[in-house]
């Protein structure tokens, strides 16, 4: 069998072309793990051949609305077209504290609407499972079937509280999410010996002087500086490092160039991509 990892969304709050809102699918055979909900996740899956109803789970990385903003779509989404599929509500993994009150908010602005769908053609409303667990800083499990299993790590993506990555172990091999975080050892010692490691990327070392005094300044420090990252990934001995996230989204072949040679200047010498929607690596 194969394990494959695709990018459902490369982008940051500030639209660009093409890339979607964060999100990384993980699929092994029926397995189909989604880490994140961005915008335009549901769009990004479909277009990945994953229906709704496939996912086996998803995974919150942190409340940041680049983050879970597709998460009530994707909800509603398998909600309306379970009458087809008859597969029940999304088991959703989350950190204790923010991610929870959102995830419990974020249909009531529906109340209505699935109201009236309900008087019409739903018989239950949605039904969200949410699966919380206490973010630590050794990683601890938080889903596992059929020989594939998840585990959580709390970053450090201050003063956003309760963010964590996850591994994900597949008997093919491993793959890494960082979600939002600095440069840091929690997701270091996670992803020693990973064969993929999908970590966010920000060019602070290159753009440093430029971003000076500005609010860019803030946004930067608590992201990946792309060098630093170089770093971690070679001394994590990590076999395949894509890149997402992209601060600032490259706009074409040269700004792509950058973020790998930002990369290789930390001192990483395994393979390197840097990620676009759709993207997809596989192990196995
Ligand atoms: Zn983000
Ligand atoms: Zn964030």
């Amino acid at each position: 069998m194969t394990t494959t990892v695709t990018l459902t969304g490369t982008g940051v709050p500030i639209p660009s072309p093409g890339r979607a809102g964060a999100g990384v699918l993980v699929r092994y055979g029926r397995i189909a793990l989604q880490f994140d909900a961005g915008r335009a996740t549901v769009l990004r899956l479909t277009e990945a051949g994953t229906g709704l109803h496939e996912l086996s789970a998803l995974f919150v990385t942190h409340v940041h609305s680049d983050h879970v903003i597709g998460l009530p779509d994707l909800v509603m989404g398998r909600w309306i077209q379970d009458h087809v599929w008859r597969t029940g509500p999304l088991d959703i993994h989350l950190p204790e504290g923010e991610a929870v009150g959102f995830a419990e908010r974020m249909l009531d602005p529906y109340k209505s609407d699935i109201a009236l769908r309900m008087e019409h053609v739903q018989s239950v409303p949605p039904e969200l499972r949410l699966h919380p667990f206490a973010c630590s800083a050794r990683p601890r499990e938080v889903w596992s079937r059929d020989g594939v299993t998840v585990e959580a790590v709390a970053v450090h993506h201050e003063p956003v509280p309760d963010a964590v990555a996850y591994r994900v172990r597949t008997p093919d091999g491993t793959v890494v999410i960082s979600g939002d975080t600095r440069v840091c050892e929690e997701v270091e010692e996670l992803s020693r010996g990973a064969d993929v490691l999908v970590h966010e990327a920000c060019r602070t070392t290159a753009l440093h002087a430029a971003m000076a005094g500005t609010p860019f300044e803030k946004i930067f420090s608590y992201h990946a500086d792309t060098v630093a990252l170089g770093g971690l990934a070679e001394r994590a001995g990590v076999a395949h490092l894509v890149l997402t996230h992209l601060i600032p989204a490259p706009e074409d072949e040269a700004g792509e160039a950058e973020f790998a040679s930002d990369v290789r200047s930390g001192g990483y010498r395994g393979r390197i991509t840097v990620g676009g929607d759709l993207m997809t690596a596989t192990m196995g």
